[in-house]
């Protein structure tokens, strides 16, 4: 008896599991068929320079429009996804993606802007990443340093000599490197001077906090502080606010990317955005909450 209670407990816990590996292998299923149908975009996100509004590039965010669900935000399916093989060609699909608009905007007239593309933990250790980077490089005609390539802080930690090497392959083809989410993972300070990035990006949950609470203002301070010290490129993200951009203005950080500049565009308004929002590579579109 106590045999069968063990097992119908056993039973009950593998049940879950089993709903929860379904639920990923139906998502997995669903995605390679999206991929083909072409349900998948990319919205591009502007970063602008806090001093002269100069429009520096964009960021590549994937989009899913689901013919019956609508669409799906990346923060439901790449986490699951991420544990997944078909991540890691999901992710080659939105970094050619990438390059190819921004080889055709660069053809329209935008030479200096530059692309950030996320990648998971898969690509970054992928083996065949450099050599698909140059060959990409090469056949779109982009320079390297208008490419960077965005990396978690999770992604980094588990291997930090690993991350390291690839760091300075990507760094030594010409590419940038940022770190996404800065402040979120378990990484100290003293680990943004290990890591060869070129960027550094402050996650948006303490540019939320930074008017109303002061250590969130001070840990966003401080941050600036170091990264500027180390040579580097500081990037605000999720400014929605005037006072959360002056404030940033105030405390020396070189970009920002947020609801207050502009919103993620879709890639097929990308041109009619640019047209009306910049005048001389410099972003003119309201820095107002209209845009929310
Ligand atoms: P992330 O790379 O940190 O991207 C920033 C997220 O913040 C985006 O969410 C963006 O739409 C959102 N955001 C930008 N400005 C604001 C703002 O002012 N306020 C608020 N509340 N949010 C803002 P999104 O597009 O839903 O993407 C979520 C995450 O999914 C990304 O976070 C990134 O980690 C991942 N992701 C998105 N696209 C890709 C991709 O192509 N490949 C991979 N591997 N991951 C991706
Ligand atoms: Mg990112
Ligand atoms: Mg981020
Ligand atoms: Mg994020």
């Amino acid at each position: 008896e106590a045999k069968a209670k063990n097992g119908g407990g056993f039973k009950l816990y593998d049940s879950s599991m089993n709903a929860k590996v379904m639920r990923k292998v139906e998502l997995e299923r669903e995605a390679r068929e999206a991929l083909r149908e072409h349900h998948f975009s990319l919205a591009l996100q502007p970063q602008i320079d806090i001093e002269t509004h100069r429009l520096r590039g964009f960021e590549a965010l994937i989009r899913w429009s689901h013919p019956i669900k609508g669409a799906i935000s990346p923060g439901e399916f790449i986490p699951m996804l991420e544990s997944t093989p078909f991540m890691l060609e999901l992710d080659y699909w939105v970094l050619n993606r990438s390059l190819r608009i921004l080889s055709e905007l660069r053809m329209a007239g935008y030479p200096d802007l530059k692309i950030a593309i996320n990648m998971s933990a898969a690509q970054f250790t992928d083996n065949s990443l450099p050599e698909y980077l140059k060959e990409q490089l090469d056949t779109f005609e982009i320079p390297p340093d208008m490419v960077e390539l965005e990396l978690t802080e999770t992604a980094l930690v588990s291997d930090m000599d690993l991350a390291v090497n690839v760091c300075q392959s990507l760094q030594e083809m010409g590419c940038l490197v940022a770190m996404d989410d800065f402040g979120t993972g378990y990484s100290s300070l003293s680990y943004l001077k290990e890591l060869p990035v070129n960027v550094v990006k402050i996650d948006q949950g303490f540019i939320r906090g930074m008017l109303d609470n002061p250590e969130d203002a001070n840990i966003v301070e401080s941050t600036i502080a170091l990264v500027r010290s180390l040579g580097r490129t500081v990037i605000a993200e999720g400014v929605e606010t005037h006072e959360q951009f002056s404030m940033l203005g105030q405390f020396q950080c070189h970009q920002a990317q947020g609801y207050l500049i502009s919103r993620p565009i879709p890639e097929n308004q990308l041109w009619e955005r640019l047209n009306e929002a910049v005048s001389d590579g410099v972003w003119i579109g309201a820095l107002d909450s209209q845009t929310l």
